[in-house]
């Protein structure tokens, strides 16, 4: 923290970097700084905020989600909200998140996890009525997001009816649209051949993509969904599983695509090995990933732990150290 400034101060200069940070990131599909970079300056704005709680107030960054939905695009209110992630940083944090855990459930077992990569994609909401897609939508600030139909069912691996006929009538399934790194390389090739500028990162590419008034536009870009949990559900005909990580399998029979790098894990340890067997993997994986996400496995659990204002007390987010530079990200203008 500058020494020139009051704690007051400094936070005051933080939320106003961070809301045009998160302007460019959300709302234009446009980073102007890499991850590492916002990631830092965040987690001085939580420090400050928790040494000096009185200064917190209820429209800091710490509180939000996402950006705003775009005014381009028809707005859909979420039934259940889209929530963010806490971040673990490193090991202490992921064994000071199961201890938590435990003590809030004054519970002494160790904690039963669903372990999934963290795609760094675009969070979408994709709702089925009677088996049928009938809406998409982004995650926009987490309560409204943008209607964006058109464009997820031009999605190659997003089914447009659902397999079977055991799936609830109302059934909302999350998860995240990302570019593989091939498809990247590919669309980058076309656009440097049209002479047009290359996308930076196929996070943003995919972002860009999906959030095109045109939907010919996005039916021609490389897009691939994974589902990573469920919305809203009702009128389910057999009751749903008791865990997060059965109800995924669940997904996976109804035809809808799952990420093949899932597993549970028992306890902070074995989430750890994940953690790193993952982060070995990473360089092979067809798609970029930024972390692995644990989320507690028993939904009375998670129903028991409930939220905090802008993320689930039950889930983090263990993020890969940064791989960005400053300079990568200069280099290159993006563009949608
Ligand atoms: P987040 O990306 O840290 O975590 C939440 C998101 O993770 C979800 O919305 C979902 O889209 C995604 N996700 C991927 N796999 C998932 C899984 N298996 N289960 C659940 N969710 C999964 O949080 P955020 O609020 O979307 O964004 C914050 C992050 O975005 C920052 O930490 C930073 O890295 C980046 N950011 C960067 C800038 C910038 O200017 N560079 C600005 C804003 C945000």
């Amino acid at each position: 923290m500058s020494n020139a400034l009051s704690p007051a101060q400094r936070l005051t200069q933080l939320i106003n970097t961070i809301n045009e940070y998160n302007y460019q990131y959300y709302v234009l599909d446009n980073p102007t700084v890499p991850d590492a970079e916002y990631d830092r300056l965040m987690r001085e704005l939580l420090d400050i905020e928790q040494t000096y709680p009185d200064l917190r107030s209820s429209d800091s960054p710490s509180q939000k989600v996402g950006g705003t939905a775009l005014s381009a695009f028809e707005q859909v209110e979420h039934e259940v909200p889209m929530l963010s992630l806490d971040n673990a940083f490193d090991e202490q944090d992921m064994v000071a998140f199961e201890k938590r855990i435990k003590d809030r459930l004054k519970n002494t077992d160790k904690i039963g996890f669903s372990c999934e990569p963290k795609l760094d994609g675009l969070a979408v909401s994709i709702l089925y009525e009677n088996g049928k897609l009938v809406r998409a939508a982004t995650r926009g600030d987490g309560r409204v997001g943008e209607n964006i139909t058109t464009n997820v069912r031009t999605i190659a691996n997003v089914p447009l009816s659902l397999r079977g006929d055991s799936y609830p009538s109302r059934l909302e399934v999350r998860g995240e649209v990302i570019m593989t790194r091939a498809g990247f390389v590919t669309l980058n090739e076309a656009q440097i051949n049209k002479g047009k500028k290359p996308f930076v990162n196929p996070r943003n590419a995919a972002a860009g993509s999906l959030r095109q008034l045109d939907p010919r536009i996005t039916a021609g870009r490389p897009l691939l969904f994974y589902c990573y949990s469920l919305g809203l559900v009702e009128n389910e005909q057999q009751p749903l599983d008791t865990t997060h990580s059965s109800r995924l399998k669940q997904l996976s029979e109804w035809g809808l695509p799952l990420s093949k790098e899932l597993e549970t894990a028992t306890g902070a340890q074995e989430c750890l090995e994940y953690f790193h067997k993952i982060g070995e993997l990473r360089s092979q994986l067809s798609y970029d990933i930024d972390g692995v996400v644990f989320k507690v496995d028993d939904i009375e659990m998670q129903q028991a732990l409930g939220f905090v204002a802008r993320a689930p007390r039950w889930a983090i987010a263990h993020k890969f150290p940064a791989q960005e530079e400053i300079s990568s990200l200069l280099d290159v203008e993006f563009q949608v």
